[in-house]
């Protein structure tokens, strides 16, 4: 199958050619993300792959059905950027990654945990200039702690888990609760009232739906314990950041770890250290001592990427040989995420 790969990384690039190396399909890599400017790069292909910042509306998928694309291959789990209704009505079949390595996001997120507890970041930078002050650098002792879980599936397991293995106390919350995570020891699933109450850290790892949009807000802020720590690896429009900052202001946020951002799209994955960034709001967080951003990277392992590649090109070869594909996306699916 001719596939443009668009937003192409030369990671995407490295791992998709290393899954392909029989060449069983034939790959056009594209830098530029999709959206309807560039919709037209994908003459020819029957198939596009996409990532989690390509514009993947009605009017963007009307314009490859046009061109004659017949499939769209995502290569990321989250499909909330998917207009899976104008897809449908396109005959456009639609798949996404299911599984790749969960370790990749959770040990990411228990970076972001032990970087804001105990300054690494700060502490890298002294360091190189020299100055070897330990002042400020003061952290607490993970054990024994409490940690909030939003979200219990593939990742938040994983980062219970780890955080289990420090000595943490967790609790749980979940809409389909998962019985291997009271099975644990010392976790506990709880109402999101009582999580946000007690937790020392509360880390996010449910997908954003319509239900989930902005579930940390002002009303959620308020209910947290001062000196928090929140954790963001999932997809930015779980958190209010507006509310965030007002609660970083009011001290009650202690910590804030951020690898998503609800207006991603305009900032990350590309090199703007040369440009004059217009986002006022991103600009704020950043100015906080307490306050780690990264550019969605949490999913960036050899381990993960690897994984995507191989399941981006079955999901591809169902889609080739016109037969079921596992991991195909449905509009219906929309309502039950
Ligand atoms: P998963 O489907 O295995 O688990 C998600 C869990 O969230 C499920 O148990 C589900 O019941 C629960 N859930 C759904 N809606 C909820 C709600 N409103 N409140 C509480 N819980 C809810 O997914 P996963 O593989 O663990 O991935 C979790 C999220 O991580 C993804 O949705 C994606 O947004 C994000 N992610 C981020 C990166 C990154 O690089 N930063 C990479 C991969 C995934």
């Amino acid at each position: 199958m001719k596939v443009a790969v668009f937003s192409t990384k030369p990671y995407d690039r490295h791992s998709l050619e290393t899954a392909n190396s029989k060449q069983t399909h034939e790959l056009i890599f594209i830098e530029s993300a999709l959206n309807t400017q560039t919709a037209p790069l994908a003459a020819g292909c029957s198939a596009v792959c996409l990532f989690v910042n390509d514009v993947i509306d009605a009017a963007t998928l009307t314009a490859l059905a046009a061109l004659g694309v017949k499939a769209i291959a995502l290569r990321c789990t989250g499909f909330n950027h998917v207009d899976l209704t104008a897809a449908a009505a396109l005959n456009l079949r639609v798949a996404r990654v299911t599984v790749y390595s969960p370790y990749s996001v959770a040990e990411f997120a228990v970076g972001l945990v032990q970087t804001l507890n105990r300054k690494i970041h700060k502490a890298y930078n002294r360091v190189r200039e020299g100055n070897f002050s330990l002042d400020g650098l003061v952290g607490v002792d993970l054990h024994r702690r409490t940690v909030g879980v939003v979200g219990t599936g593939k990742i938040g397991m994983i980062f219970a888990k780890i955080m289990h293995g420090f000595g943490c106390q967790l609790l749980g919350y979940d809409l389909y609760p998962n019985p291997q995570f009271e099975a644990l020891g010392a976790a506990h699933y709880v109402e999101m009232s009582e999580l946000l109450e007690n937790s020392d850290i509360i880390s996010l790892h449910c997908p954003l739906t319509p239900e989930s949009y902005h579930l940390i807000n002002s009303d959620t802020i308020s209910q947290m314990q001062p000196g928090v720590m929140l954790i963001n690896t999932s997809r930015g429009g779980l958190i209010d950041t507006e509310a965030v900052i007002d609660g970083l202001k009011a001290k009650i946020i202690g910590g804030l770890g951020l690898d998503v951002y609800e207006q991603e799209a305009d900032l990350f994955f590309e090199d703007l250290s040369n440009e004059i960034i217009q986002d006022d709001v991103f600009e704020r967080l950043l100015t906080f001592p307490n306050v780690i951003v990264t550019g969605h990277q949490a999913f960036l392992t050899e381990d993960a990427l690897s994984d995507i590649a191989e399941m981006t090109l079955a999901n591809l070869s169902d889609f080739e040989q016109g037969c079921e594909c596992v991991n195909e996306i449905k509009p219906k699916e929309l309502a039950k995420a």
